[in-house]
């Protein structure tokens, strides 16, 4: 399969300060409004290939996924049909569409509910039997882009950040990003290492939290990417326990700092964890050394969780 160049820019750097805390904003969040962040980056090789051209994509995951929205946006570009399933369609978001639901299913999106009964650990498998007898040239996608394919991005992503540290003359920078999957993470510590190698000195080291499962679960998630553990991402142990979607007072608190300080619209899902885990831990065990944070776009989602946290903490806005 022949793959051309990146049809999108070398995303921007940008220098913020948080509390008097400067340091860098890795804009990934502005590769494109629909295709951004680091889904783009993980979705790349299939923008470049041939053979998802006016195809079927098939992908799963929830309603309200940063990977949902993607996953539309890259059908619609390779003029593709994107069958995206479901375990629960929550009636309140059929009634009132809004953020990656209602994007996806502008830009063509067919969402479909799977059987009840099929859950978990199993969904994979069915949709992978179920493709092969039904629609056996439609491409599979693993939930929020787990695959190897996925390092073709993540790789011109590690690039472009390693250029830019070069350029600046930096011996050391630390990357911090919050991890889903961790196939972000994972792919990038693993294609720095391979250009630290090849080109010597500029040391990146990355740095993640579990926003999705317990630290056992990312661990897990880097060992069925990577059997090399110099490749995993250094994991900050978040100091309270999150459930993936839930409400926090603090998340929302730390990102309308953020949005205050900063001017910049951050993620609500993954992107408070990450504030209120990594950057205290580096603050006392790296003190004064750079720090580059990646924004992994995702903002467009940011409408339903929005709305969620004015009912829930009307107080705040
Ligand atoms: C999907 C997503 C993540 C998680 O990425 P992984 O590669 O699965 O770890 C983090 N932040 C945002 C904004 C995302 O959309």
């Amino acid at each position: 399969m022949s793959i051309s160049p990146l049809p999108f820019q070398t995303s921007p750097v940008q220098s913020i300060q948080v509390n008097g805390l400067e340091l860098w904003l890795k804009r990934d969040d502005l590769l494109d409004t629909y295709f951004s962040g680091n889904k783009a980056r993980k979705f790349a090789y299939f923008l470049q290939g041939e053979q998802l051209q006016g195809g079927k994509i098939v992908g799963y995951g929830s309603a309200q996924a940063n990977s949902l929205l993607s996953l539309a946006a890259l059908a619609k570009l390779k003029q593709a049909q994107l069958d995206f399933y479901v375990q629960h369609l929550p009636s309140l978001l059929v009634a009132n569409p809004s953020g990656n639901y209602q994007h996806a299913l502008a830009l063509g999106a067919k969402i479909k509910c799977l059987p009840a009964e099929i859950k978990g650990e199993q969904i994979e498998p069915y949709l992978r039997a179920m493709l092969k007898q039904n629609e056996p040239d439609s491409v599979l996608i693993s939930e929020g882009g787990r695959m190897a394919e996925a390092k073709y991005g993540v790789a011109q992503l590690a690039d472009e950040i390693y250029l830019w540290a070069k350029q600046q003359n930096l011996c050391q920078l630390n990357l911090v990003l919050p991890s889903g999957t961790g196939t972000t993470a994972l792919f990038l510590q693993q294609s720095l290492r391979e250009r630290l190698s090849s080109q010597g000195d500029v040391n990146i080291e990355v740095f993640t939290c579990p926003c999705v499962g317990s630290v056992d679960y990312l661990v897990q998630q880097f060992r069925s990417l990577s059997t090399d553990e110099a490749d995993f991402p250094q994991i900050v142990t978040p100091t309270k326990k999150y459930h993936f979607g839930k409400l926090y007072r603090q998340c929302i608190e730390i990102w309308q700092l953020l949005l205050q300080q900063t001017q910049v619209e951050f993620e609500l899902l993954y992107d408070p964890i990450a504030w209120l885990t990594i950057m205290p831990w580096l603050a006392e065990h790296r003190q004064g050394e750079p720090i580059m944070y990646l924004h992994q776009g995702g903002v467009l989602g940011n409408e339903t969780m929005l709305a969620r946290y004015r009912r829930k903490y009307p107080d705040l806005f």
